[in-house]
């Protein structure tokens, strides 16, 4: 039932993404622009995140969709999911030039479909075909498409998630925001204010050198955020990646929230008032299944990537199933009723309307959360596929889920061992409730592992 994993030449499992100047060029993207307008006609919506070479890059994607015959909306600068949004309601697909978390050199290229989803492999794969082997569509003079700018659409987005929750929920709470410069210095502000929160922010202004921190909210990045939620004494901190799809807290102390807890903490919540099924890939925290199954609901692992989450909860809906939740364990978390992929204004709301609700501060939630141990490694290697299998062989006498990688049961312990999409390295993951299972786990592994990489 879970969408499967196909090889692509181009794009990886979030787009396609580069170094600007160097691999990634207004050629590629106007080659992108005119295989997507190749292959889906009518209105198509273009959206950028803070980077500063994305006004280069939307030009050049509108160029090759208008070239192929498609209307195009310039959206302006906006979060990727408010772009998801919008493409879902007006338009016939979209294209949304971020390169997310990665640092500021990088930009890339996102394909929405029209339901608002990432586009998935097996189009993706149509789309490469078309790029390689230049086969675009390219109209004579009277066919060629209009181009026209609507960047007041982007409230739409930031109306629907404040009028998600009940009027005010966030009346004498105060809240910090930090963007990191990115998109959501649009609409995170905004929304949580339409909330009836007191808003602090930092990093909220649009600079695409990202001077605050790096586009990644990592903990390290986050100790501005931490200060200004303490002197303030706010309820909590949000921060979010480059184009805000993902959301990721601090508590009312300045405590970084690590994101599989931040995962179960909303889970939980959902699971209280509808019980169902929580999509979530392989990788993710044993806390998560924990905590839902103790409401009565179920969890079902895709592989890694948040297209495979969204697209796995669109299937199993499909068939009658009740999807209630879905997301992975990093931040980027996606409310079915909302819409079909990650959204990180709409998670900082979901805070505010738990916060809203709960008697006891951030903190103390958290703390009340069962907790695993968890060991990560990276490994490189230039063979990851063999090692896999040599691997698979060494733990047959284990249950081995195949879903992406290995996942590998023992006891009370699991492991995930797989390969990089992108380098020549695998990443191996152990988890327990109980420290020494996953450290025993995890040394066992290793003793696999390591001869086959020496005899490289
Ligand atoms: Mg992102």
């Amino acid at each position: 039932m879970a969408a499967e994993k196909l090889q692509k030449r181009l794009f990886g499992t979030n787009g396609v993404r580069g170094i600007i100047g160097k691999d990634m060029t207004p050629e590629l993207v106007l080659s992108i622009g005119l295989a997507f307008g190749s292959m889906r006609k009518g209105r198509i919506a273009v959206g950028r995140d803070s980077r500063t070479s994305g006004e280069s890059l939307a030009n050049a994607v509108k160029a090759g969709l208008m070239a192929a015959g498609c209307d195009v909306v310039d959206c302006g600068m906006l979060p990727t999911p408010a772009l998801q949004y919008l493409v879902m309601h007006h338009f016939d697909g979209g294209a949304m030039i971020t390169a997310s978390h990665n640092p500021p050199e990088y930009n890339g290229v996102k394909i929405i479909e029209p339901d608002g989803t990432e586009m998935g492999d097996e189009q993706t794969v149509i789309l490469e075909e078309r790029i390689f082997s230049r086969n675009f569509d390219v109209q004579t003079w009277e066919h060629v498409g209009f181009g026209t700018t609507a960047t007041q659409l982007v409230d739409d987005y930031t109306n629907a998630i404040i009028n998600s929750v009940p009027k005010n929920i966030g009346a004498n709470m105060s809240v910090v925001v930090d963007p990191g410069c990115g998109a959501a210095s649009v609409t995170t502000p905004k929304i949580l204010t339409g909330l009836g929160c007191r808003v602090f922010s930092i990093n909220a202004q649009i600079d695409g050198h990202f001077p605050g921190r790096l586009p990644e909210p990592s903990p390290e990045g986050l100790a501005g955020l931490a200060d200004l939620v303490r002197s303030t004494r706010s309820a909590f901190g949000v921060a979010h990646d480059g184009d805000a799809d993902r959301a990721v807290f601090v508590d009312e102390n300045g405590r970084f929230i690590e994101e599989n807890q931040e995962f179960a903490l909303i889970a939980d919540y959902i699971c209280r008032e509808h019980r169902g099924i929580i999509v979530t890939p392989v990788s993710s925290s044993l806390l998560i299944e924990t905590v839902v199954k103790k409401r009565g609901s179920s969890v079902v692992y895709t592989p890694v990537g948040s297209i495979y989450v969204a697209r796995t909860m669109r299937s199993l809906l499909d068939t009658g199933e009740t999807v209630v939740f879905g997301g992975e364990g990093n931040g980027g978390l996606i409310f079915p009723n909302h819409q079909f992929c990650r959204d990180g204004g709409m998670t900082a709301t979901i805070m505010v309307a738990i916060l809203a609700q709960s008697e006891l501060p951030l903190s103390k939630l958290i703390d009340q959360l069962p907790v695993f141990h968890m060991i990560k490694e990276k490994i490189r290697i230039s063979n990851p596929e063999q090692l896999i299998e040599q691997l698979a062989e060494s733990c047959k006498g284990y249950p081995i889920d195949r879903t992406d990688g290995l996942r590998i049961t023992k006891g009370n312990a699991w492991a995930l061992v797989r390969p990089s999409g992108t380098e020549p390295l695998i990443r191996v993951m152990v988890e327990s409730a109980v420290p020494d299972s996953a450290r025993q786990f995890y040394q066992e592994l290793m003793g696999y592992i390591m001869p086959a990489i020496k005899s490289e």
